[in-house]
């Protein structure tokens, strides 16, 4: 198989593919549909969704300058009222730097696109550059889990490419970047990490030998996961045969960059 060149990789899409081989093939090979709920109770999944777009948007109208007031004014969830305050104590507005919000970066990698959407960018007087990102799960989990994941690999790599390019500056400093998960409903306990020269190394390796993999095999080497568990929470589990029932789960992390697809900064680099 050998992907159009106009393919763009994502932490979602890899993410995917890490988890199952064929989950990826299904999704962005064939772009199949396929009807079937990721997790019960389906109501709660429902409204934890509503919830999460609505936090995000919240906060990407006040990084666009909306007054507060009538923000909060919107607010009828309490729940939703409990992040906003927590969000608000942040106070984002009184930091000296550069604020850029719901930011969609793509580059050349690998023969193909790697697109971050980034919730917040953040750039201070010393030139340290915090990614932030609004986790809006109703637990935390642990940060070994996290740093394995796709999005801590690929948002610090993508934005270190980036500004080296923008300002053709082959020795821009990956220890300048932080990556902060931020949890409205956790607000004293972000999960943050801080990056380095050598891990922007290993990710880049990382995840061109990724891509490669990915790009020369055919379609019965996209293999079904031996983890049963993941095919739960999926749905293309009765197409897989496994499984017609969702699995249960509170936990369940809402990805909103496959929903918002604007302010795409196509800059050629
Ligand atoms: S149901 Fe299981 S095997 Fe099938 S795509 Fe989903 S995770 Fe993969």
């Amino acid at each position: 198989m050998t992907l159009p060149e106009t393919f763009i990789f994502t932490q979602q899409n890899l993410q995917d593919y890490i988890d199952c081989n064929r989950r990826f093939y299904l999704r962005e090979i064939l772009k199949l549909e396929w009807p079937a709920i990721e997790s019960e109770p389906v109501r709660e999944q429902e409204e934890l969704i509503l919830l999460g777009t609505q936090f995000h948007l919240l906060c990407q109208q006040f990084f666009l300058g909306i007054p507060v007031e009538d923000l909060s004014d919107q607010i009828t969830n309490l729940e939703l009222q409990v992040w906003w305050q927590n969000f608000l104590k942040l106070d984002f507005k009184s930091l000296n730097g550069t604020l850029s919000s719901e930011k969609l970066i793509s580059i050349p990698f690998a023969g193909f696109r790697l697109a971050a959407k980034y919730d917040l960018l953040l750039r201070d007087l010393n030139g340290k550059n915090f990614i932030y990102d609004w986790k809006t799960s109703k637990h935390q989990p642990q940060r070994k889990y996290l740093v394995e994941r796709m999005q801590s690999k690929i948002y610090p790599l993508v934005i270190s490419k980036y500004i080296g390019a923008k300002r053709f500056d082959t020795d821009f400093n990956p220890e300048s970047i932080d990556m902060i998960y931020w949890y409205p409903a956790f607000p004293n306990t972000p999960i943050s990490f801080g990056y380095s020269k050598v891990q922007f190394e290993a990710d880049q390796t990382g995840l061109e030998k990724l891509i490669y993999e990915i790009n020369k095999k055919k379609e019965p080497d996209f293999v079904l996961t031996e983890r049963e568990k993941t095919c739960s929470y999926c749905r293309f589990r009765s197409l897989c045969n496994r499984g017609v029932t969702a699995g249960v789960s509170d936990q369940q992390e809402i990805d909103f960059q496959a929903t918002n697809a604007f302010n795409f900064d196509f800059e050629a680099l």
